[in-house]
């Protein structure tokens, strides 16, 4: 299939309601058809009819680990090194916690641009330890030399939820184990958003979201990828029974199931697995490279077309496309009433604030067309200052 034609056919397996140019995929997908036929089966035919029954004979006590191998193959780990489940702030818990256990070292360097969740867990977790643990955040442009032998976990955000900005895993995790530090990769906006080796990388510990670029649905589950040879010796501290090597045992004590296995804590939430899982047949062949090659030419695509026709919006995102994941971010100082004005236009990103408006670029369902036509409805806003309607300026609870 030529590359044009393989994004064809992807655009047809979601549904995007007419008259919407999504650019919010990187904070929620859009409904894979897949994904809404197989949970409206899994209804009918697994928890209406199978009751109980479904957890041997559909599946579901294996789906966080389905799951993971699908995962795995887009941010190249290999078959049983990923599993699906809980969020991605619980699933840093578990590996943040796991790490910590592995060195003496007490600090976690971390840096400003990554996800508040993420330092907030960490901030707890140095905390709640009780031995000493401290979170070092550093500018992400200093992470690189503030690298050094008092560094236990290096805990990083691939791809800047701000900026877009990308760290480049491969160097830094190399300088982080020649520093004898264990690194952790948030890939909220890199797991089907661009390439990303973690064997190749050897990174120790990764996180991911599953309802952004993998379209699981609100709140889909999460994944976490643990190294093989770490994986046999984490004693998790987040312990349950899903992670007990015998479940159905049920033994009075803990003792860790095999491998990833153990990473698990309770019962899976069958239907919004059941939605990811069918979410991620979707990238079946679909090749990451091509993935990025046309990502990349749709962000220069939108940043041409706004700088031209948006004089009064800054760039906020790095100009070499080489530095940056698939979303591009302009500051302007009244965004949020901007970015309402656009989407009541049909025109969805979003706003972080203090001053950011957020766009995705995701080539499964968005096409050059669709760039050009929200950077002009973005000039319509501007022109027309329909950021100062008083319906704008109100604050919804989401941003
Ligand atoms: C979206 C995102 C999260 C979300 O965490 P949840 O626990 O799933 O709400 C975490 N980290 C980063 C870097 C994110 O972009």
């Amino acid at each position: 299939m030529t590359v044009p034609d393989l994004f064809r056919a992807t655009r047809a397996l979601f549904e995007l309601p007419d008259g919407v140019i999504y650019l919010d995929g990187n904070s929620l997908g859009p409904l894979p058809r897949a994904a809404r036929e197989r949970v409206a089966r899994e209804v009918e035919k697994g928890w209406g009819s199978k009751l109980i029954r479904g957890w041997n004979e559909a599946g579901w006590i294996d789906l966080p680990v389905t799951v993971g191998n699908k995962i795995a193959r887009l941010i190249g780990a290999d078959a049983g090194t990923v599993v699906a489940g809980d969020s991605t702030s619980v699933n840093l818990f578990k590996v943040l916690t796991a790490a910590l256990a592995k060195t003496e070292r007490k600090r976690i360097l971390t840096d400003s641009g990554n996800f508040p969740t993420d330092i907030y867990v960490a901030e707890r977790v140095a905390a709640g330890l009780g031995q000493g643990h401290e979170v070092k955040v550093v500018a992400p442009e200093a992470v690189e030399d503030a690298i050094g032998a008092d560094s236990g976990v290096v805990m990083l955000t691939e791809v800047d939820y701000r900026t877009g900005r990308l760290h480049d895993m491969a160097s830094l995790t190399k300088r982080a184990h020649a520093e004898g530090a264990l690194v952790i990769w948030d890939l909220a906006h890199s797991a089907g958003a661009l390439p990303v080796d973690l064997k190749a990388a050897n990174a120790d510990f990764a996180v991911g979201c599953g309802y952004k670029y993998l379209n699981g649905g609100p709140g889909a589950p999460a994944f976490l990828y643990v190294r093989p040879d770490h994986a046999g010796r984490i004693e998790p501290l987040l312990a349950g029974w899903m992670g007990h090597y015998a479940p159905f045992a049920f033994e009075q004590h803990y003792q860790p199931a095999e491998g990833i296995n153990r990473m698990r804590v309770g019962t899976p939430p069958i239907l919004s697995m059941a939605s990811l899982d069918a979410a991620l047949d979707v990238w079946a062949d679909v090749d990451m490279q091509a993935v990025r090659k046309r990502s990349t030419e749709l962000t220069e695509r939108f940043i041409a077309e706004v700088e031209t026709r948006c004089p009064e919006l800054e760039l906020a995102s790095p100009r070499d496309p080489a530095r940056r994941g698939s979303q591009v971010s302009f500051r302007f100082g009244e965004g949020y009433a901007a970015m309402r004005a656009l989407i009541d236009r049909g025109v969805i990103g979003d706003f972080r604030a203090p001053d950011i408006m957020r766009f995705g670029f995701t080539p499964l369902y968005v096409g050059v067309e669709d760039v050009i036509e929200a950077a002009m409805h973005l000039e319509a806003v501007m022109r027309g200052r329909l950021w100062e309607w008083a319906e704008y300026q109100r604050r919804e609870k989401v941003t």
